[in-house]
């Protein structure tokens, strides 16, 4: 059984964002020998609602050695999903429980002096050592040891006997707003720790720092590996623009469940926010805010039916939302494109974002889970 609404995810437009990411990095000059630098696939919040295991697995067979998720049990579905790909849990882990990183294999971040004397006493427990990633808060002031603090707070970290440094990191706040100056401060401070770290006898294999809007701004913060989200997924950071060649993943496609005319006066749907000021015809969706959708879509937003736009109008309600279609003859069973293409017309996630007031991550990431995920292409293995 199907719903009506459902989610297609192309997998091969997946495969081939990572790729031209890939080839992206490696197109600018590095110094001698120094290789390009290479993309840590983001797949937290369920792959950005796209579906963490089937979007993994494809980025493995794309070529992906690293990804990345938010915590432990992200972590641990990815490896019941068959992922064997090196894991990165980007997550403060001072109140979880850590055998799950054990279980696992998965790589922590250690961001605060408590979660590296929870992780270095769990690996203790485990006779293992385990290989972790340094956070440094450079001035985002979320996770992460302070960048003006390390020469006090790194040492008993470094010296922790069952932990590795295999890698420094941090994260920026503005890297999507080119007016702000807080990228080119919290780049500069980040170089400033990366020579503290090694000054403090420590040698990681990799530093990172940059998100899909850092990887589109400045090849200077590329360094080692870069965290591509967004991008992945096919959709820009807004507002930057990217020369790589990038296909949306995701769309959201309906069918009209119910046409029914209107007469002038007349009004539609919760509030009677809509009234008809002309005979007007309107289609019943099967897509509300239960499946993720907005309420802020009413009368701001379209859908694509019959190749044409039809305005939303009324409320979004939890399970429908109401689409003006006068004049597109539309008839029930007819295809409604919520987010994607038909047609000539596309409309893309950050078209629907900037309507609302919201940001292309979210929108993504509250499709609902009643909406099942078709997946367009089979992953090889
Ligand atoms: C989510 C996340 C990213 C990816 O961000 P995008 O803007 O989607 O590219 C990178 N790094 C960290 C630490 C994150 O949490």
């Amino acid at each position: 059984m199907t719903r009506p609404t459902v989610a297609r995810v192309d997998l091969r437009a997946l495969q081939s964002n990572y790729r031209r990411i890939a080839e992206f990095l490696s197109r600018e000059p590095r110094a001698a020998g120094a290789p390009a630098p290479r993309p840590i696939a983001v797949v937290k919040a369920n792959a950005y609602g796209h579906g963490a295991s089937q979007v993994a697995r494809a980025l493995e067979d794309a070529g992906a050695d690293l990804l990345a998720c938010a915590d432990i049990e992200e972590g641990a579905q990815l490896r019941a999903a068959g992922v064997r790909a090196e894991i990165l849990v980007f997550g403060a882990l001072s109140v979880s429980s850590l055998d799950g990183l054990f279980d696992g294999r998965l790589t922590p971040t250690i961001s605060t002096p408590g979660a590296a004397r929870a992780v270095q006493t769990a690996a203790a427990k485990h006779r293992q050592q385990v290989a972790y990633h340094l956070k440094i808060d450079t001035g985002m002031n979320r996770l992460g040891f302070r960048f003006d603090n390390l020469r006090r707070t790194l040492p008993e970290l470094l010296a922790s006997p069952n932990l590795r440094l295999d890698a420094v990191y941090t994260h920026f706040a503005t890297a999507d707003d080119p007016a702000s100056e807080w990228f080119e401060r919290q780049r500069t401070r980040f170089i400033t720790a990366l020579a503290e770290i090694e000054a403090l006898g420590a040698t990681p294999r990799y530093r990172h720092a940059a998100n899909s809007a850092a990887i589109l701004r400045d090849s200077r913060v590329w360094f080692d590996r870069v965290r591509p989200g967004l991008l992945l997924y096919g959709i820009v950071p807004p507002p930057l623009a990217s020369t790589i060649e990038l296909t949306p993943v995701i769309s959201l496609i309906s069918r009209v469940v119910a046409v029914k005319g209107m007469r002038p006066g007349e009004v539609s749907s919760y509030g009677a926010r809509f009234t008809a000021e002309r005979p007007t015809t309107i289609a019943i969706v099967p897509a509300g805010y239960a499946d993720g959708l907005d309420l802020r879509l009413a009368g701001r937003g379209a859908v694509l039916i019959r190749g044409r736009r039809a305005p939303t109008v009324g409320s979004v309600c939890m399970d429908m939302l109401i689409a003006d279609v006068t004049g597109l003859d539309a008839s029930p069973g007819d295809e409604v494109v919520i987010i994607g293409a038909q047609g000539e017309d596309r409309i893309d996630v950050r078209e629907m974002a900037s309507a609302i007031g919201s940001i292309p991550w979210e929108i993504v990431c509250r499709i609902g889970s009643r909406i099942e995920r078709l997946y367009d292409a089979p992953v090889t293995q």
